[in-house]
């Protein structure tokens, strides 16, 4: 679904990502762990041309989104995108807010959009909450309703960046089983986490990212179970 290669990122001067290879099967769980600063996030925003690559080019079902001549907006049109906190609009219920890109990009009628979406919050257990504003739900039903919102334009792809990091520790376990649901209908995702036993859990391929370096790859066991290099090593020895 995505493939980069040797992706280039920096800031001012200061390489954030250097020669970053990645490539993310259909139907899989890609988990980028890694030190604070390590360019997680950053990887994510090249994905989906939220920044600008220096060098490298990456791929969307085979299409070279990096080529100048692509079509930015309908690359983003095809990647959801969720990140740490602030992602609803608070003046709109949730089904506002769920059925504002399916309208307004995505060209469905209200009632097409509105039906999708109450049945995508009955499905991901928030149908109670469809007419609710953002600020009467918890944090962590305003995580999930910011998914279910990525996730009714039907995307491709969906890149997490660190969802629950901003949540008090007892609603971290709704979202992440949200995401584990939305994994188990076969979406394809990214995510940047903090969640070790999560990534352990949930992702098929695990990325660590060590100053802008893929530093190691590999199944959770590899990665988690049996890391190669020191500096894996000692990074995952913090969470032990
Ligand atoms: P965290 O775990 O804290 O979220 P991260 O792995 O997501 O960290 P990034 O946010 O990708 O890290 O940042 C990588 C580096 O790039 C950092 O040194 C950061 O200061 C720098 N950086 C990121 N965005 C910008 C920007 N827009 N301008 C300048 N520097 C930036
Ligand atoms: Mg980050």
């Amino acid at each position: 679904v995505l493939r980069m290669e040797a992706v280039r990122k920096s800031f001012g001067g200061s390489l954030v990502l250097r020669e970053v290879d990645l490539e993310v099967a259909p139907h899989t769980v890609t988990a980028l762990i890694g030190a604070s600063g390590s360019g997680k996030s950053t990887l994510l925003r090249c994905a989906n041309l939220l920044e600008e690559v220096d060098d490298g080019a990456i791929w969307l079902d085979g299409e070279e989104i990096t080529d100048p001549r692509a079509d930015k907006d309908a690359v983003r049109r095809r990647i959801g995108v969720v990140f740490q906190a602030y992602n609803l609009f608070p003046h709109l219920t949730v089904l506002e807010n769920i059925t504002l890109a399916p309208r307004r990009v995505h060209g469905l009628s209200r009632a097409e959009a509105e039906e999708r979406g109450r049945a995508l919050l009955e499905r991901l257990a928030l149908g109670t909450k469809a007419d609710e504003y953002p600020d009467r739900l918890s944090g962590g039903q305003q995580q999930r309703a910011a998914i279910v919102r990525a996730l009714a334009v039907r995307p491709r792809l969906l890149l997490l960046d660190e969802i629950t990091a901003a949540l008090d520790p007892e609603l971290v376990g709704e979202v992440l089983a949200l995401v584990r649901e939305v994994k188990d209908e076969g979406m394809t995702m990214v995510i940047a986490t903090h969640e070790m036993v999560f990534a352990r859990e949930v992702a098929d391929q695990v990325c660590f990212l060590d100053a802008g370096v893929v530093l190691e790859r590999g199944t959770p066991q590899e990665v988690f179970g049996s890391p190669r290099q020191e500096r894996t090593q000692r990074f995952l020895r913090r969470f032990a």
